[in-house]
């Protein structure tokens, strides 16, 4: 092109340079597109596999009319977990794209399997745990299958991942969230910041994590090797829908997003947590009826009964007492239990990280 028309172009490129840089472009997923300040709705397929069926997974994108951070917000990974997925439903409708910076892409509902099917722990078809298969394989079982579609279509596209549960149908818990330390430094720094900011009091520390994003193996974790802050949170359980539970999911979510300036306002980080450092799931050693003897948020001695379970006649099978002092963060309330099964989880303070 002419000399002369050239400087005239990129005098008017720079002209519009600043404002262009203040609008993001448009956030596409699946065949949805959103433009800036706008939210939009729509499924990522799951494709069916040779003996296997398709399923979708609903989401929702609130794209900011300013540019700022990619925040997924995951429910449902546990089909039987509500909380978390009803907390999403009112965060849908509160977020305004108009006043917000970046952008927060709700996955409603992970593991429509599981939901629909209404089952706990694993999905109906492949009877795997869809947070034990990351980041997934695209030609596997369902399970497989969804985590793959997570991990492409979501946790790539984030800056940061929450992936949101709560007791799964038959745990009885008291909120906590998982805070990993096997990740880079700057990521396990981040990650920091995400689990005070989302504001539950009880933080577990997890260096037990694998570090291979080929076998990440939970969802928050597949971020985690991925170089992105995530955290798993737990608020709520045993199939209930109480309001308390997800009245505090919808506070942590506001918290992050104050915390990662996506909005002005929002509530305070957790400012002294217990930090729980030696954690152990205690498993059944038999299948039969569990008792559970305490309760989520006891504290407890080592050595205190945690369940009895006995078998389908009343003859007492194993006493499942806890290996160490701390207090319990689950127990399982159901009677149904396998062996190898989780019966509850037992978690001892660590020395004051605050
Ligand atoms: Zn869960």
């Amino acid at each position: 092109m002419p000399r002369a028309f050239g400087v005239v172009v990129v005098m008017v490129l720079a002209i519009l340079a600043p404002a262009r840089a203040q609008t993001p472009p448009p956030f596409v997923m699946g065949a949805v597109t959103a433009a800036p300040g706008t939210t939009v709705s729509g499924a990522l397929p799951v494709p069916a596999a040779p003996g296997g069926q398709p399923t979708t997974i609903p989401f929702s994108i609130v794209h900011g009319a300013k540019p700022g951070p990619v925040l997924a917000l995951i429910a449902g990974t546990h089909g039987a977990e509500y909380p978390p997925i009803l907390a999403l439903q009112r965060v849908r409708a509160a977020l305004k794209a108009a006043d917000l910076r970046g952008t927060v892409v709700l996955v409603h509902v992970a593991n429509m399997p599981s939901f629909l099917r209404r089952t706990i722990y694993y999905a109906p078809e492949d009877w795997k745990n869809l947070n034990r298969v990351f980041p997934g394989k695209a030609d596997g079982t369902i399970s497989e299958r969804i985590a793959a579609v997570l991990t492409r279509e979501v946790i790539d596209r984030a800056t940061h991942v929450i992936d949101i549960h709560c007791g799964d149908g038959n745990e009885w818990l008291r909120p906590y969230s998982y805070w990993v330390t096997t990740s880079a430094p700057d990521v396990v720094e981040a990650s920091r910041g995400l689990v005070l900011a989302f504001g539950l009091d009880h933080i577990v520390i997890d260096t037990e994590r694998p570090t291979d994003p080929a076998a990440s193996v939970y969802l928050a974790n597949t971020a985690n090797t991925r170089g992105k802050p995530g955290i798993t949170v737990e608020s709520g359980g045993w199939a209930r829908t109480d309001e308390e539970s997800i009245a505090r999911i919808e506070r942590g979510v506001a918290g992050v997003l104050r915390h990662l300036k996506m909005a002005d306002a929002g509530p305070d980080p957790v400012v002294h947590p217990v930090w729980l450092g030696r954690n152990e799931v205690l498993r059944s050693q038999h299948t039969g009826l569990l008792y559970p003897m305490v309760e989520p948020g006891q504290t407890v001695a080592a050595g205190t009964l945690i369940a009895r379970i006995t078998d389908f006649h009343g003859q007492l099978l194993q006493e499942v007492r806890s290996p160490f002092a701390g207090e319990v963060l689950y127990v399982v309330a159901t009677p149904p239990i396998s062996t190898g099964e989780p019966v509850g989880f037992v978690a001892e303070r660590a020395a004051v990280k605050n």
